[in-house]
């Protein structure tokens, strides 16, 4: 490998202006668990790596005033799903980060890395989407904020322009009366890029469908919003019969590949089963039950 400079800036304006600086030639560097390898095997290249673990805002986990949560992107998974009152609020959520990789990998990994990779098969990304979240975008132009269901445009493609950074994440505080999930299929039981994930929340009153969110990660060139299959949820009972027609509407929102991990048939008919699982968690939870996806048997 190369000699890369490395800047450390203790602000974001500081990383803005350090990737600025270098001119297309710098990268944003949070836990490095995929940047390291891409830039090892040589699919991508740069000159300085601007570090944002040394940037307290970017670090940081935080409940607003409002009851919404917002986190600094570079902070990494094993915090967040340590961040007590967050992780018993948004289990679905944790879903998501508990898996990406072992402990040491979770350990460096940031959320805001796993989204800026933006792979179709990120696991912490549907049920960010399914959660609303957004992202607050800095760079040289000032910010913006974009919600993460609008942020990635195609494998390892997104809409951040050169020198801008995510800084933070913000989830909006759970409505009564809900909860959510996120569930992959891969071929062995862990350390695998899934085949299929599927996050979903729901919102419930009186065994009444109020609210419903169904995203899906491993099937499109991005993680796609199922919005047919939630529309159709609204009003309806909360049992098992209306989650299993939600999964065979969701199918129609996949447009997968065929490759080494399935073919395209396998993943549709592993949608339906992802999302009526996920949904049944969503209600079993939002009932009271911890429910912990790895371990338990779904219905
Ligand atoms: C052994 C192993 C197992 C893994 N298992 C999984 C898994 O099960 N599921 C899964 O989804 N992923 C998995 N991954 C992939 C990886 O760990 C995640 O994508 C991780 O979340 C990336 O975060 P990071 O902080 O390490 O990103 P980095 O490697 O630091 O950065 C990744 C990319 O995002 C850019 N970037 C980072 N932060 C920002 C920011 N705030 N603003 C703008 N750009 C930014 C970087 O420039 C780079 O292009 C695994 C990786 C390894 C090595």
């Amino acid at each position: 490998m190369k000699e890369i400079a490395y800047a450390a800036p203790r602000t974001v304006a500081d990383a803005v202006a350090a990737l600025k600086q270098a001119n297309g030639n710098g990268k944003a560097f949070a836990g490095g668990t995929d940047i390291l390898v891409q830039l090892r095997e040589g699919t991508r290249n740069a000159d300085v790596l601007v570090d944002l673990k040394k940037i307290p805002e970017m670090t940081e986990i935080r409940q607003l005033p409002s009851g919404d949560w917002q986190i600094g992107a570079a902070t990494p998974c094993h915090r967040i799903e340590s961040t007590v009152p967050f992780a018993e609020g948004y289990p679905g959520i944790i879903d998501g980060v508990h898996i990406i990789g072992g402990w040491q990998i979770k350990g460096r990994a940031s959320l805001g890395g796993n989204l800026c990779t933006s792979s179709p098969a990120a696991d912490s990304i549907p049920a960010l989407i399914a959660h609303h979240a957004v992202v607050k975008i800095v760079g040289p132009d000032g910010s913006r904020e974009v919600p993460v269901s609008e942020f990635c445009t195609g494998p390892g493609k997104n809409v951040l322009k050169p020198a801008e950074l995510v800084a933070s994440f913000v989830i909006p505080a759970m409505l009564p009366n809900s909860s959510g999930c996120y569930l992959r299929f891969i071929p062995r039981s862990e350390m695998d890029i899934a085949v299929v994930g599927c996050g979903t929340t729901l919102t419930v009153e009186k065994d009444t469908i109020k609210q419903a969110r169904i995203a899906l990660g491993a099937v499109a060139p991005k993680p796609v919003l199922a919005e047919e299959a939630a529309a159709w949820l609204i009003g309806k009972p909360a049992t098992i019969e209306s989650f299993e027609k939600a999964g065979e509407i969701a199918r129609k929102a996949a447009t997968p590949i065929s490759d080494m991990r399935g073919p395209a048939e396998y993943r549709t008919h592993l949608v339906g089963v992802l999302v009526k699982r996920s949904l049944m968690t969503s209600l079993r939870r939002l009932r009271g039950e911890r429910v912990d996806v790895l371990h338990d048997k779904l219905v």
